[in-house]
This record gives C-alpha cells, structure tokens and sequence, in this order.
C-alpha cells in the first residue's frame, strides 16, 4: 500500500511517538494539579511545548492557545472575534476556497445577520490559478468590517496567498486578520509578526503529529485582539479554552513542529523534486491530463508536496476504486463526509466533468521515488481501463 494523501493526515513521525509515551505512563499528571510533582512536570512539559511552538511561528509562549485542533481554533478565532466585538461592525471578509471549518462558522454568522464577502481567486488558465490577489481585500473592506480570515495554503490545490500583503492591507485599515495556517506550517516559513495576522490556527496531524490536538495564535501585543471562549469550565487556556490539556497530544505536537523545521529547506526540495517526478512520469504516460491550481514553480506559488490533475473522460470516484492500493483523494462526490463535488474545483472555473476527474495527491515525508513510479504506473493503468470501458459502453 501506498499513502499519497498526506494533505488528509500524516503518519505519526515514530520520532513525535517516542516523545510522547512518557506522558503516558509516568508522566500522566493533570497539569492543573501543581501542588504535586505528577502535575507540576505535566505543567512544566507543557510550557515548554508552548515555548517551542511560539518560538517556530514567531509568537510568544501566552499568545498560544491550545485546542482540539485547527476546526475549534478556526471556530474559536471567528466566532470568538464576532461574539465579543460585535459593536465594532457585522460584515466579514474570506474566500469561497476556504476550508468548511472556515466556511460553515462563517454560514451560521450569515444566518445570525452578519454580511459575509467572499472574494473569488485567480481562475483557470491564469499560472495563479487558485491564489487571491490581495486588491480584492483591500477593495472589500468597508467601515463595518471585523474580520477578514484567509488561509495561508490550500488543501486542495496547495494555492499559497499572499498573506503579507493581505496583513499589510488589514493592518492599514484597522481590520482583524485571521488565517488558517494548517496546511502550511511545517511546510513553509510561517512567521506571525512578518504576516502581521492577530489569529492564527494550527493542526498537529497535518505535520506528522498526533491527531485530536491544535493551537490559536492569539496576539497579546498592541493591538491586543479580544476573544469570547466558546468552550468554559475550569478556566484553562486564560479561560479561552477550557478542558483538561492533552498533555501526550500536546508534547507531540510541539516535537512535530521541530522536526518540520529542522528539516524544511532539504524537505521542500525533495518533495518537489518527487512531486515533478509524479507530474513528467504521469504526463508521458496518460493523455488528456490536465494541472489544477497554480503551476509548480515557482515554489511560493504552491505548497511543494501538492499535485492536483484531472483525468479527462474519467470519474475520479471509480479511478480511486480501481487503485485501492494507493491512497489518494478525488475532488469528486463522496469521498468525503460532504457529498458535494469540491467547492475549491468549482470556484477555480474548473468544468463540472473535471472536477469529477480529479485526484488530489499529497506527497509526504515518508514518500519514496519508488511510490512515485508505483503511483504514475498504477494511475496510468487505471486511467487507460476505465477509458477503454467508457468507450466500448458508449458503443
Ligand atoms: N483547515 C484546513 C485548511 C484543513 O486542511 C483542515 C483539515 N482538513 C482543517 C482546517 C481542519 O483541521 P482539523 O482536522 O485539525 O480540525
């Protein structure tokens, strides 16, 4: 079996396990309990978790909350904004390319009479295909703005905005800024001072930690960014976050993220290195093939493991079904908990037909040249059956 959809989920690095098994079994103290040593060393662990991962992104330890993952913090940072500033104005600004744990809080604001604006990216046959341009923030923003959120790096078609300039913009203007950073941290340099965000959302198991654990970036400094909790209990977290912290999950995360950065320049050369391999490999061997999203290089266009192509003539459904050896994903129906055919796809221009034609391929940190050339032979085998089929069906 292979695993190409590492923009999913990523293996655990054994490296991140070993880190966290003592947390475990000797170290399982509740790090709220500090008047014994189980709880002070569960604390102290975690502070230095926090200190690691602050320091990685630019931030200082008390600008990080820690969560469940990057769908509470997005939901944390947009309703948590809204809630407690509302005074301030009712419209929002993000992207219809966004994430649905973006995309859903921001629905159910729209519900509640908030304006959300979403503003469109470059579309097919533009070498951008997939990235804002920033004008259109800049243009949208009105007095009545409270939040702008945009993500850093695309799930699907790996698109990377522009975020500095998105941050100079809202910065300018007075306007929060949030982002999504879950795909691209570990991927890329992410720094929140020199994106000028005020929240940032962060994912542990995009980047080889443990699923069930992520983080908030919370600016403190001037302007401090205000936030109402939307989970309250024990008061963890400043009182942001509520809930016993997962101390494993959290010590995971943290060794996760320094892994990634020991390793970023070699790592992203190798990955798009592999993944052009894939893209030449799968091009002499299958016609009709087309790239979806931004073109390959330059590399700050798009996130270095990402490949999106669609199969003309082909439903990516029954390709993935033809290639259960290989894990993948489709921007077709049902491969997912949402039956809808991406919206990403959709909102590039791509027509219908190949959007169902779609595979997303993730290449990732345990990707050999050998899964590539196993991937290119065993699309390309697929590829040429199911259009075989086709055409003797249509006869
Ligand atoms: N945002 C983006 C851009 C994502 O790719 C994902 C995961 N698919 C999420 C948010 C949700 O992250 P989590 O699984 O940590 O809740």
């Amino acid at each position: 079996r292979i695993y190409m959809d590492n923009h999913a989920t990523t293996r655990v690095d054994p490296r991140v396990v070993d880190a966290m098994l003592p947390y475990f079994t000797e170290l399982y103290g509740n790090p709220g309990s500090v008047s014994h040593s189980f709880g002070s060393e569960a604390m102290e662990a975690v502070d230095r978790a926090r200190a690691s991962l602050a320091a990685a992104v630019g931030a200082s330890p008390r600008e990080i909350i820690f969560t469940s993952g990057a769908t509470e913090s997005n939901n944390l940072a947009i309703r948590g904004v809204t809630e407690r500033q509302r005074r301030r104005g009712d419209h929002l600004i993000s992207v219809v390319t966004e994430h649905k744990a973006v995309l859903d809080p921001l629905e159910r604001l729209g519900r509640r009479g908030f304006e959300v604006s979403l503003l469109e990216v470059a579309g097919a046959g533009s070498p951008q295909m997939g990235i804002l341009d920033p004008q259109q923030v800049s243009d949208a923003i009105r007095d009545d703005t409270v939040l702008v959120s945009v993500m850093l790096a695309n799930n699907e078609v790996g698109a990377i905005h522009p975020l500095a300039e998105v941050g100079r913009i809202c910065k300018e203007q007075g306007v929060l800024l949030h982002c999504d950073a879950t795909q691209a941290v570990g991927k890329m340099n992410v720094n929140v001072e020199a994106l000028q965000v005020d929240l940032m959302s962060f994912s542990s198991h995009k980047l080889y930690g443990p699923k069930g654990v992520g983080a908030l970036y919370v600016r403190r400094r001037q302007p401090h960014v205000r936030l109402q909790s939307q989970i309250d209990g024990g008061g963890q977290e400043g009182g942001l976050r509520s809930g016993t912290l997962n101390v494993p999950g959290i010590v995971g995360f943290a060794r996760a993220v320094e892994l990634c950065l020991d390793e970023l320049p070699s790592e992203r050369a190798r990955l798009a290195a592999l993944r052009q391999r894939l893209y030449d490999g799968l091009r002499n061997r299958v016609e009709k093939l087309t790239l979806n999203g931004p073109v390959l290089d330059p590399l700050d266009f798009r996130l270095p493991g990402n490949l999106n192509l669609s199969f003309a003539d082909v439903d990516g459904e029954a390709l993935m079904m033809k290639m259960r050896q290989l894990a993948v994903s489709s921007g077709s129906a049902c491969t997912s908990a949402n039956p809808e055919p991406s919206h990403v796809l959709r909102a590039l221009g791509i027509d219908e037909d190949l959007v169902r034609a779609s595979l997303r391929f993730g290449l990732g940190r345990f990707n050999t040249e050998e899964d590539v050339d196993v991937a290119i032979e065993t699309v390309a085998t697929a590829v040429e059956r199911l259009r075989r089929l086709g055409q003797s069906s249509q006869k």
